[in-house]
């Protein structure tokens, strides 16, 4: 294969030692192939390329300049679910998340980068990132399945596999300032904490916030929501646009270090590890790194603060069967998979039945649906015949993207059951024995 020049194409800054880690990094692999089992991509494919150890390979080979970043290429790089459940199992540690952030954010930046990479890149700067342009295409999202275009489409041959996994909305949006009302401490004062509101969340799981801070207010919090809190940065930094990451998470460390709280709780997996994630992400800016330690020490995923808990016991029952699909960014990036599981088993009445692999990715990953469609059908279809297995009416889990893929799964297998965060359920248990609530939206509510 010809060598190209150097400096003259991906991975200049690796070679000129700007992301040097990134070659310690690569060099901990010892392609012991432990790892391929685990990876969603290869059990479906079969093929090295679309292996963990493959990809490694792939990355160092264009480090190294032994290949060209072609598409061919960086389509295998692109086909990752960044799951990783491959760096949960490897036992040379292998930090492989960082890795494929790093790499991908030296292909964007490159600028030979496909258009489709691109354009994703563009959506995710210009819509997700920005609030009020995010508020218009909740609009236009809760509009499609209000006037019965999803049911429809969904219905045509033609079109259903190709619009199942498109996002719908509905059900109100949640506003910041309906905290206060939400939270009421019913217990003992345990702290203050902050609600990370999150991009597409406030629309299109109002009902988890609502939850959330029942659920806290119950555990003795007084919650708030920082008005000035953008997107955690989880999506942009997965595509490899690091710069409009790194300016969300400097937007956000400033806007959470303000409310002066004792933790930031977040009910979305893939943002708790994003935020978690801020120290490596600005570890290189002298205004923010000391800062970004700072406000990744105070972020919790909300499973984990209220497991973490003397939990105000739920005497509300739950008479269902119900399975816990371990969301990646929580199993795998944070280790938390017997937290969720704890809170479940708190619920009286509730029976948690085991999936079969529980932990392998869903075939959500933020916008990999969309990218990806095939792929995330795969695994769809996997994973749903693993729930179905179960026979469990409710699904819960603890990542909005999980929910939605998840609900998308059941209707295009025409199963019953409903898929819900974990403390929803929570929340209904409460609710169910006859606590105080005050709720504008919930579609729990009994009293509004
Ligand atoms: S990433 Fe880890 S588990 Fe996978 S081949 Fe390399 S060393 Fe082995
Ligand atoms: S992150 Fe997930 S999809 Fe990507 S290589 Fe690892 S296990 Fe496979």
């Amino acid at each position: 294969m010809a060598r190209r020049p150097a400096s003259s194409g991906p991975f200049d800054k690796l070679r000129a030692g700007s992301l040097a880690p990134i070659e310690v990094d690569l060099s901990r692999c010892v392609r012991c192939g432990l790892c391929l089992p685990h990876c969603p991509t290869y059990t479906v494919t079969g093929l090295e390329t679309e292996s963990p150890r493959g990809r490694l390979y792939l990355i160092k080979a264009i480090a190294e300049q032994r290949i060209e970043a072609t598409p061919t290429t960086v389509g295998h790089l692109d086909l990752c679910l960044q799951c990783r459940n491959c760096e949960a199992v490897c036992p040379s540690g292998v930090p492989y998340g960082r890795l494929m952030k790093s790499a991908r954010a030296e292909i964007l930046a490159n600028g030979r980068t496909p258009l489709a990479w691109r354009l994703r890149a563009l959506f995710l700067r210009e819509v997700i990132a920005r609030p009020g342009r995010m508020a218009a295409l909740a609009g236009l999202l809760r509009l499609y399945r209000a006037s019965g275009l999803r049911w429809l489409a969904e219905r045509a041959p033609y079109l259903r596999d190709r619009v199942v996994l498109a996002p719908s909305i509905s059900g109100p949006t949640f506003r910041p300032d309906q905290v206060g009302a939400l939270a009421q401490p019913q217990s003992k004062a345990r702290g203050r904490v902050a609600l990370l509101t999150g991009c597409i969340m406030p629309h299109a799981f109002g009902r988890v916030h609502e939850a959330t801070v029942r659920v806290l207010a119950r555990n003795g919090f007084e919650v708030v929501a920082p008005p000035g809190q953008l997107c955690c940065s989880a999506l942009h930094s997965h595509n490899g646009d690091r710069p409009t990451a790194r300016a969300l998470a400097r937007h956000n460390i400033d806007a959470f270090l303000e409310a002066e709280v004792d933790a930031v709780v977040v009910n979305s997996a893939g943002c708790s590890s994003a935020m978690k994630e801020y120290p490596q992400l600005l570890a290189d800016d002298p205004d923010y790194a000391e800062k970004a330690e700072r406000l990744a020490g105070l972020v919790k995923d909300v499973t984990e603060l209220l497991a973490e808990l003397p939990l105000e016991p739920p005497s509300g029952r739950i008479e269902a069967d119900v399975t816990y699909q371990d969301p990646c960014h929580l199993a795998h990036t944070q280790g938390i998979s017997r937290a969720p599981r704890e809170l479940l088993a708190a619920i009286p009445g509730l029976r948690l039945v085991e999936m079969e692999h529980a932990d392998r990715c869903c075939g959500s990953a933020g916008v990999y649906s969309l990218a990806h469609r095939q792929m995330s059908l795969d695994l769809l279809d996997g994973k749903m015949r693993e729930i179905a297995a179960t026979g469990a009416s409710v699904i819960a889990t603890a990542n909005p993207g999980c929910i939605v893929h998840l609900e998308a799964g059941l209707r295009r297998h025409h199963l019953p059951g409903r898929v819900v965060h974990v403390v929803e359920l929570l929340d209904e248990a409460y609710r169910q024995a006859g606590e105080a609530y005050r709720s504008p939206h919930s579609p729990y509510n009994t009293d509004a």
